[in-house]
């Protein structure tokens, strides 16, 4: 029985390293930017994380995160979870089934 193969440890590990890549206007009135999306792609693996934000500027002047969307690299996600502390017993130990790739 050959090993899975899980790669993009250290993200699945260290979590991603964001870099932000850009801002869009969704919309907005009378020149007032009412809702953006912020992109940030992780500088390993190329995840891409979409953040949603409303200027709320009733009453309250604050930039509220509304929503957030990945975009994964196609061998990233795994179906059912991933189970970081036994990827971590694989590249400590190589004791498992899971074959870790860099
Ligand atoms: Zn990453």
């Amino acid at each position: 029985m050959s090993k899975k193969v899980y790669a993009y440890p250290d993200c699945r590990d260290m979590r991603h390293g964001w870099v932000h890549a850009d801002d869009t206007v969704l919309s907005e009135t009378q020149g007032q930017v009412k809702l953006f999306t912020r992109t940030l792609v992780c500088f390993r693996c190329e995840t891409k994380r979409i953040d949603t934000y409303r200027v709320a500027t009733r009453g309250q002047h604050r930039v509220v995160k509304i929503g957030v969307k990945y975009d994964y690299p196609k061998d990233y996600q795994v179906k059912g979870g991933f189970d970081v502390e036994a990827m971590r017993w694989a590249l400590f130990t190589g004791k498992t089934k899971m074959r870790v790739v860099s």
